[in-house]
């Protein structure tokens, strides 16, 4: 058998294929309960269920941002939460042709004998976990491998143990009617070139595909969310064109044809650092056999944050800043982004933590 039998294997398929829809993308609000809090405690908001609950509403009701959207990743928390006025959050979404997803993972821990290498958990219960928020709305789920580039990293061991939990990941949620977004993230920490990056690119996810074969995960119901290939946090910035064409190279060399989209990740870029690069890589000539998008956390919520700054009054002028963002990225998955006339204030500012959690 070469592919998972599921119930939900023609449903898999179409959801993945969904989320790829050119134009569209999906916005990562699935930050845990501590990350959230550092994103608040930023604008001097405290992290409490309402203040949450509060941001997430006015992400979800932006008028006219869900129309570039074809998926919202949430925390579990957001997964069952509605607006002010009572509706769920899960209904705002399905409404305005949105996919509500789930973050699974429980986070990293150290692998023991590395240079703080890790794994991510949450395999246990998984599978019962994904029934519960299939039941509530969810249609697909991410999980948050990370990696990163060293002298010696990453090493064998995290490449073999992060791509062979990825593959145990995505079979489940197959298993229990969930898209799996499969995530290794290679951290931008370091002062490698991009070259270095693209080397590492390639082998990971060469050992990610391999994984998922090994596993007997649906690859037509399944979507990729890795980092775009550029050079270390301390390291020189390189052109848009020249991320693009070494993005593009590692996805060709690794990425079967039969992923629907690549999503990926913004990984501490700034909002329009993040945009100008996955409109060029939607520029780059040549086999992109999927549709390449993003699913930014940070490079979509930064302008909105600081916009909204907690106050009530500042609302509708940071759902315009979602907006801006949201539209200019949908016009980056066609290639056709003109970079933005006026920048929100925090959209050229690096987003970059080192060792980000999420
Ligand atoms: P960033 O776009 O902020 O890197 O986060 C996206 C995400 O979901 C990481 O798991």
């Amino acid at each position: 058998m070469s592919n998972l039998i599921s119930k939900y294997h023609d449903e898999l398929i179409a959801n993945a294929a969904y989320i790829g829809t050119p134009g569209k993308g999906i916005l990562a609000a699935d930050e845990s309960t501590g990350t959230i809090g550092k994103r608040l405690a930023s604008i001097n908001v405290e992290n409490v269920e309402t203040n949450r609950r509060t941001l997430r509403e006015l992400l979800f009701t932006a008028p006219d941002v869900l129309q570039y959207l074809s998926g919202v990743i949430l925390f579990e928390e957001t997964l069952y939460q509605s607006t002010a006025a009572g509706k769920p959050f899960v209904d705002v979404l399905k409404e305005g042709g949105v996919l509500p997803g789930i973050k699974v993972d429980k986070g990293t821990v150290e692998l023991a004998g590395t240079d703080q290498e890790t794994t991510t958990q949450g395999l246990d219960g998984l599978a019962q976990r994904c029934q519960k928020y299939y039941d509530a709305g969810a249609r697909f789920a991410k999980w948050r491998s990370v990696l990163k580039i060293g002298p010696n990293e990453p090493s064998e061991l995290a490449i073999h143990e992060n791509a062979y939990g990825l593959a145990r990941y995505a079979v489940i949620c197959q298993e229990n009617g969930l898209v799996p977004i499969v995530e290794p993230e290679i951290l931008v920490d370091g002062p490698h070139d991009i070259k270095k990056n693209a080397a590492v690119t390639e082998r990971v996810l060469a050992a990610v595909y391999k994984a998922l074969s090994d596993h007997h995960v649906l690859l037509e119901g399944t979507l990729l969310k890795p980092n775009m290939v550029t050079p270390g946090s301390d390291s020189a910035k390189v052109a848009p064109e020249v991320v693009a064409e070494h993005t593009v190279r590692a996805l060709q060399r690794t990425v079967p044809a039969a992923v629907p989209a690549v999503v990926f990740l913004s990984g501490g870029q700034s909002e329009e650092e993040a945009t100008l690069n996955l409109n060029a890589i939607n520029q780059v000539k040549g086999k992109k056999p999927w549709t390449l998008s993003f699913s930014f956390g940070r490079a979509l919520q930064q302008s909105t944050l600081k916009a909204w700054a907690g106050k009530e009054e500042n609302v509708k002028k940071a759902q315009d800043a979602l907006l801006t963002r949201a539209k200019g990225n949908s016009e980056a998955t066609l290639g056709t982004y003109k970079g933005s006339a006026q920048l929100g204030d925090g959209a050229s500012e690096s987003l970059h933590v080192k060792d980000y959690k999420y």
